[in-house]
């Protein structure tokens, strides 16, 4: 009992570090040290989250839209700076509830309910990637079906995806309506990657960098650029989502829509943009 008490410290300990990192880094410690660690978890992942949401939206667009102006997106489509505001506005309005999400899921690794391990010896780099290839699996396939329900189970679609499908036509999607939804929407398309915590065991720091790899992730496939790279769900794909709302409900891959019959190739398409090389 002592020795899973002091297995669980590990992860407290880590949570912690990163808490005096983050904030230690951004605000004055009487602000934040008083609070408990559940709070300061949850302003770290929400400072975080929102930090890494500007800077690879800032950068992606100044790439795409500047840098390489009418290389990969023609001028006319390129989403006016107010389509591209009012996706910050309902990201930022909803990151405080989708933070939660990763602040509820650090509270239960801490409690040992969880499958997630501490140490990376504890299983070995052959189990590591066994287990974190399960991990991908469960979270791909449970991302699409999550996301298919929030669009064939009317009232979900109606008051919550809907506020992310109000960019249906490629000149307003932009790399900042990647995280634009309504709260609850966002959270339940996260959830696949906490259940999945309880199914298989996950490396504690590599179930983290996922998690916030999203935020980069769903920035990319909002681009409207089409990588082309099988199997992954590039941009192209995900844009013949916003426009036809019945295809390409996929993450990362086009597995699960291949699988499921509801996969759109864009390169049938005329219209979308493809990248340069
Ligand atoms: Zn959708
Ligand atoms: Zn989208």
């Amino acid at each position: 009992m002592a020795g899973e008490q002091s297995y669980l410290m590990l992860f407290v300990d880590e949570t912690s570090l990163y808490n005096r990192i983050v904030l230690g880094h951004l605000l004055p410690a009487n602000l934040w040290d008083p609070l408990p660690h559940f709070l300061q978890t949850w302003l770290r992942n929400y400072l975080a989250g929102t930090l890494l949401y500007f800077i690879s939206g800032f950068l992606w667009c100044f790439y795409i839209y500047y840098l390489k102006r009418n290389v990969y997106v023609p001028k006319d489509a390129i989403p006016t700076r107010k389509a591209m505001l009012l996706q910050i506005y309902v990201a930022m309005k909803a990151m405080p509830w989708y933070t939660l999400l990763p602040t509820v899921s650090e509270n239960m690794i801490e409690n040992g309910w969880t499958r997630c391990f501490s140490k990376l010896d504890d299983y070995g780099w052959t189990l590591y990637f066994l287990y974190l290839s399960i991990y991908l699996v469960l979270v791909e396939l449970g991302i699409y079906w999550m996301h298919r329900e929030l669009h064939d189970i009317k009232p979900l679609y109606k008051y919550l995806h809907a506020t992310h499908h109000i960019y249906n036509k490629q000149n307003t999607l932009s790399p900042f309506a990647g995280l634009a939804f309504h709260p609850l929407d966002g959270i339940l398309q996260a959830v696949p990657h906490v259940v999945a915590l309880f199914i298989v065991p996950i490396h504690f720091t590599t179930h983290l960098a996922l998690l916030f790899m999203e935020a980069i992730w769903t920035a990319n496939i909002h681009d409207c650029i089409h990588g082309n790279i099988w199997p992954i769900m590039g941009a192209g794909y995900h844009t013949i989502h916003h426009t036809t709302y019945k295809h390409n409900y996929g993450h990362y891959t086009i597995w699960m829509d291949w699988m499921f019959g509801s996969l759109k190739d864009p390169l049938e398409e005329d219209d979308v943009p493809k990248k340069a090389k």
